[in-house]
């Protein structure tokens, strides 16, 4: 069902994310971030939040909707974009559907990310509900490629604290 390629209107989103990742990891932070767009515009963006909230419901995605759905006065986010540094766990998914969003562009597959990462344990990693496939589209970011920033992500983590077992924030 995944697609390869954003489409071209999505394209420059898609290189907004990049650098907002990219920026989030020069800062020490990790690169989950995700951004909310309808009718073209940025409606709201977020970075991950876990650590600074002690927050395990603090994803990039979920704080991104949360704000969409503030700035707008609605909760529902029909025909909306989320673009994501990383593909969403179920939780996000989750909020994706109850906001009614149209379309979520990722990055790095989680599977990816676990691969990474063998201590990543993500919720239903890979798994999706009946009900994305039903109403929402699920594309893959292909271009740019988001993967360099996990590998340098997980790397100075494992070095940084390498007595961590107990999974990521994602
Ligand atoms: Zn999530």
């Amino acid at each position: 069902m995944a697609r390869d390629a954003p489409l071209a209107a999505e394209a420059r989103w898609a290189e907004l994310l990049y650098e907002r990742s990219r920026a989030a990891l020069a800062g020490g932070a990790s690169p989950f971030v995700a951004l909310l767009v309808r009718e073209g515009a940025l409606v709201a963006e977020a970075a991950n939040e876990v650590r600074q909230r002690c927050d395990p419901t603090a994803h990039a995605e979920l704080l991104a909707i949360r704000r969409a759905c503030a700035a707008l006065a609605t909760r529902d986010l029909t025909g909306a974009t989320l673009l994501t540094s990383c593909e969403p766990c179920l939780m996000c998914l989750g909020a994706a559907l109850a906001a009614r969003l149209a379309r979520i562009c990722y990055g790095l597959p989680l599977a990816r990310l676990a691969e990474l990462l063998p201590s990543f344990r993500p919720a239903g990693a890979g798994e999706r509900p009946p009900d994305v496939a039903r109403s929402m589209e699920m594309a893959r970011l292909r271009r740019p490629d988001f993967e360099p920033l996990f590998v340098a992500w997980t790397r100075g983590r494992e070095v940084r604290d390498p007595a961590s077992t107990g999974g990521i924030e994602q």
